[in-house]
């Protein structure tokens, strides 16, 4: 069987790529399964576009504030750990926009998808925490719209966060996918600018199939990180 802590040990730089399966036993639903984000809406990916926060933004704020804020949120033993290594080591590159890999400790992160705790005006770009975001969306000085500081549906990503992905990936000789089924792109991209030795492992309590070479460990990622 794969040996993923003699991975490691041996690794020069690991990094990390992270989905919503790491946030979900810190109590934050993912995106898509049963009980997720997603389920019993019509066009979950509307509500979460550039398009309804331009054309209806009471909707979006609704949305966001009633289903995406988490501040108690702690993170796990997989933040935990990770920040350990990608500290010592390595850098994770998350899609997750609850900003648990940065609460665990971890330094080298890339928020690829930005952080919903990041508060600005539309108008004026002066930043809020989300403490005055969850009261009202609105600048009450200029009339602005606030809005988190991630990613929406039909933007475009941040530049310096693409650029750091890619040398965090390009830089790695070990790739840890955790949490993500690995399908949505462009995160899902990353892997073709690893070096053609790096080795790829993807944990996942689903068996994943991807378009590349990876070892896969099926297993329940809380249990492999909790035994390195
Ligand atoms: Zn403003």
């Amino acid at each position: 069987m794969f040996d993923l802590k003699q991975a490691i040990e041996k690794a020069n730089h690991v990094t990390f790529l992270t989905g919503a399966g790491v946030s979900v036993p810190s109590g934050i639903p993912d995106y898509r399964s049963k009980n997720g984000l997603y389920a019993g809406h019509q066009n979950p990916e509307y509500l979460l576009s550039q398009d309804n926060l331009r054309d209806h933004p009471e909707d979006f704020y609704k949305f966001v504030k009633a289903s995406m804020y988490y501040p108690d949120a702690k993170p796990n033993v997989i933040h935990e750990k990770m920040a350990a290594i990608s500290n010592e080591k390595g850098t994770i590159v998350t899609q997750n926009v609850d900003g648990l890999h940065a609460k665990a400790g971890a330094k080298h992160v890339v928020e690829f998808h930005g952080n919903l705790y990041r508060i600005y005006c539309q108008k004026c770009h002066q930043t809020f925490n989300y403490q005055q975001y969850l009261q009202s969306d609105r600048h009450e000085k200029d009339g602005g719209i606030l809005r988190p500081d991630i990613v929406l549906y039909g933007e475009a990503l941040p530049e310096q966060a693409i650029s750091q992905a890619v040398s965090a990936v390009g830089e790695a000789d070990l790739i840890i996918i955790c949490g993500t089924s690995f399908q949505v792109a462009p995160f899902s991209m990353l892997v073709n600018y690893a070096q053609p030795n790096t080795q790829i492992v993807a944990i996942n309590e689903q068996r994943l199939r991807l378009p590349f070479k990876f070892e896969m460990i099926q297993a329940d990622a809380q249990q492999v990180f909790q035994a390195l």
